[in-house]
């Protein structure tokens, strides 16, 4: 029996905001599109992408609406690719994910990027809030209720890949926290198990109930949780043994980057009626909003008031070695780094160069 076509499974916004990114490929051609990268070309090189694979990626993210079209030269017509309003927004849960990876994926050479936040020209360190009252957000003071909007949906697509088969297209190109995070947690499944433990789900039947998911790819997806220590298995039964799982600090950590990706999926792709799931904040009563704000003006994050600075070189092949003060003690190779990184232009002289897709 086909289990994944099987069940209808509940609207969640997290999901649908999620699966826009579970390809590694849309996820990468549109963090490009940050970094100011907008032409075929550019991506290609960028992403060492092949030309049909990254055709089909802009397609779908122009139908998605994440990104536009834009003629930028008449003659020949060259086309590039812009964000949106609505991949704009995606910024504040990328952010929230470059969070989590430098705080729990650190590498020995340091974050790859330093973020300023522009209003207050303070490093950025972003915490999530409740948008009433503007406390920080956490999983224990947050109720969950049915929204207008709560329902199921049947049209659900399974991987069409094995997770193993694209594990490795995550790391492509530049140096990255979300890439190395989304390698993990934005497999479907990997996912959705992550978004039941979040609600309280921590056995094995109750996930294979409540996700109708086969037994070996759910075995497969809290292993790969387990090791990635977002996930912890405990002996809740002797005889005969029994085991649960449940999230370890990082596990946690990572509500704050999904209720941002909850609020993309409420604004963005809720159902006509409305959101599928209120989130009531305990400390203020009131419906929570999660809004990711600086963590020293309490200013909030998007894409114009965010600089940032490269710790590493990335000239459109693969990453170059980094900075030479990066081989020295870590905070004084940091220092030394942010002060030597460039800041990246929009558009690289060399990308002028490269004849655009037509
Ligand atoms: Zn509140
Ligand atoms: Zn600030």
């Amino acid at each position: 029996m086909d289990l994944d076509e099987a069940k209808p499974r509940q609207i969640s916004s997290v999901i649908r905001a999620l699966d826009v990114l579970s390809d590694p490929w849309s996820f990468l051609v549109l963090r490009e599109a940050f970094f100011g990268v907008r032409r075929f070309d550019g991506l290609q090189r960028n992403l060492e992408i092949a030309r049909n694979i990254l055709s089909s990626r802009l397609t779908r993210l122009v139908a998605e609406g994440l990104l536009e079209r834009q003629l930028y030269m008449a003659r020949p017509p060259r086309f590039e690719y812009r964000l949106t309003d609505q991949g704009r927004d995606f910024f504040p849960p990328i952010v929230g994910l470059v969070t989590w990876g430098d705080r729990w994926r650190p590498r020995k050479s340091g974050p790859p990027l330093d973020l300023t936040h522009k209003d207050c020209g303070k490093t950025l360190a972003p915490r999530v809030v409740c948008g009433a009252c503007k406390h920080p957000l956490s999983p224990f003071d947050v109720e969950f209720e049915n929204g207008p909007g709560a329902g199921t949906e049947t049209d659900f697509h399974a991987p069409t890949t094995r997770r193993r088969d694209s594990e490795q297209n995550w790391l492509r190109g530049r140096p990255c926290s979300v890439a190395s995070t989304l390698k993990v947690i934005g497999d479907r499944w990997s996912l959705r198990i992550l978004r039941e433990c979040f609600v309280g789900v921590k056995r094995f039947k109750d996930f294979q109930s409540s996700l109708a998911i086969a037994r070996n790819i759910l075995s497969d997806r809290l292993d790969l949780l387990c090791k990635e220590k977002i996930l912890v298995r405990r002996r809740y039964q002797d005889r005969p043994p029994r085991f649960e799982y449940v999230l370890t600090p990082a596990g946690y950590d990572l509500y704050a980057s999904l209720v941002l990706f909850m609020a993309w999926g409420d604004k963005w792709r809720s159902p006509p009626e409305g959101v599928p799931l209120k989130l009531r904040h305990k400390l203020c009563g009131q419906e929570a909003t999660p809004v990711l704000v600086c963590g020293n003006c309490g200013g909030p994050v998007r894409t114009d008031n965010v600089a940032y600075h490269m710790h590493y070189k990335f000239d459109g092949q693969k990453p170059a070695a980094k900075s030479k003060g990066a081989a020295k003690s870590k905070g004084a190779a940091r220092s030394k780094a942010a002060a030597g990184a460039r800041k990246r232009k929009p558009t690289a002289p060399a990308l002028a160069k490269a004849a655009a897709h037509r």
